[in-house]
């Protein structure tokens, strides 16, 4: 075979294809590569006298069904700035054993598959596929843009069980995980604001989140302009609470003939009602009509759902007045409680009118967080984690 032919084809700059060695599993090009100038990988500077050299093997994309390797001598140079080095080979990282274009092909399939395929497929280590994978989303993501953050959701997610916790922070106009961050206290969400810089933080206008105190502390003191919207999701989940403490409240006050009624209504009482099957709802008719504690905080949580629906500041005012006014003289404690909190956290529910934002896109996110957060498991790498998610996060690309 033409030697001449194979190095067109390894289309590779300044390297020549001497010899092609055929083994078993793998094929071995014989190169040289001679650039006019010898680079150095440290800094980059041009032109170095020569100090000396070792054989490298060097993995590269497959030429059919054989793995293929570039078998090279590697030279170390003089550098003036940084004494001895090893030249900058150009197609691969400097102590790299695979070439660029071998390891984007190894960061591409990390996208779609587990790291474990990946390796099996490729015959690689999984260490090895994870810490290229990490690499390229490291250089992928090392310059965030943070410029003009307008409008975002910040949530929580779980990573482990025993309440570990990730911050995250989304930008809505562009759909895109900006932040990952470790726990969920005040000091998470400033390290945040930390990271983007002042100006940028007093920039932003409004944030949807959770009735979460850490949160609300954090944004007040770094971005204090900004109008906190707290999100339908998070409160309506809250009031699912309400109604779970009443309907046990309910059952042990409930006379014995009444229990099989209110027995295993959980479900029943949770569920919105549109899907609930068709021979559920005559059984969450009798019970509603049973209780009167039930019925009326069931029928608080749709009002309660209208609130978001309201596009006028006064009209929402109104309507919050009259909810909280209703379980107020409900005479139940639970409901009474959360009329109270409801009160006290009514500035981030009318900011709803003007900035219509929530956190739902992060809800979107956590099907796929679930599929990282297998594929992660057993890492023990936050960094690559957070990195996962920030590319699975939906980007709307540049025009
Ligand atoms: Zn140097």
């Amino acid at each position: 075979m033409s030697t001449d032919i194979v190095t067109q084809w390894v289309n590779l700059p300044h390297v020549v294809v001497q010899d092609v060695i055929m083994n078993e599993t793998s094929t071995d090009l014989l190169i040289t590569h001679t650039p006019p100038t010898l680079r150095c990988s440290n800094c980059g500077q041009l032109g170095f006298d020569r100090y000396d050299h070792t054989r490298q093997r060097i993995r590269d994309l497959s030429a059919f069904e054989l793995h293929t390797y570039l078998v090279l001598d590697k030279w170390r140079i003089h550098c003036p700035t940084c004494g001895v080095r090893v030249e900058d080979l150009g197609f691969a990282a400097p102590y790299s054993r695979h070439t660029r274009r071998f390891e984007d092909l190894v960061a591409r399939l990390c996208e779609y598959l587990p790291v474990a395929n990946v390796a099996e497929m490729l015959g690689l280590d999984w260490k090895t596929v994870k810490e290229i994978d990490k690499r390229s989303l490291q250089r992928a993501f090392a310059e965030p843009d943070y410029s003009g953050l307008r409008l975002l959701a910040i949530d929580e997610i779980s990573y482990k069980k025993r309440h570990k916790y990730l911050t995250l922070v989304l930008d809505l106009e562009q759909t895109r995980v900006v932040w990952v961050g470790k726990g969920r206290r005040q000091a998470t969400l400033e390290a945040f604001f930390d990271e983007i810089g002042e100006e940028t933080a007093h920039g932003v206008e409004a944030i949807a989140i959770d009735m979460w105190g850490p949160y609300i502390a954090a944004i007040e003191d770094r971005a204090p302009q900004a109008a906190i919207v707290f999100d339908k999701f998070h409160v309506i989940r809250n009031y699912s609470k309400v109604i779970d403490r009443v309907r046990i409240d309910e059952f042990k006050k409930a006379e014995k003939e009444d229990k099989p009624v209110l027995k295993g209504t959980r479900y029943l009482l949770l569920k919105n009602r549109e899907n609930l099957a068709e021979d559920q709802e005559p059984r969450l008719e009798k019970l509603l009509d049973l209780n009167k504690n039930l019925n009326v905080v069931y029928m608080l949580k749709d009002d309660l759902k209208r609130l978001w629906e309201c596009e006028d500041r006064a009209e929402a005012i109104h309507f919050m007045e009259k909810w909280i006014q209703t379980a107020e003289e409900s005479g139940i404690d639970a409901l009474q409680n959360f009329a109270k909190t409801l009160s006290n956290y009514s500035y981030g529910l009318l900011n709803h009118c003007k900035y219509p934002i929530n956190t739902g896109k992060l809800e979107g996110l956590n099907n796929k967080i679930k599929v990282i957060k297998r594929r992660c498991y057993g890492f023990h790498d936050l960094d690559y984690f957070a990195l996962k998610i920030k590319q699975a996060s939906p980007r709307i690309r540049s025009p």
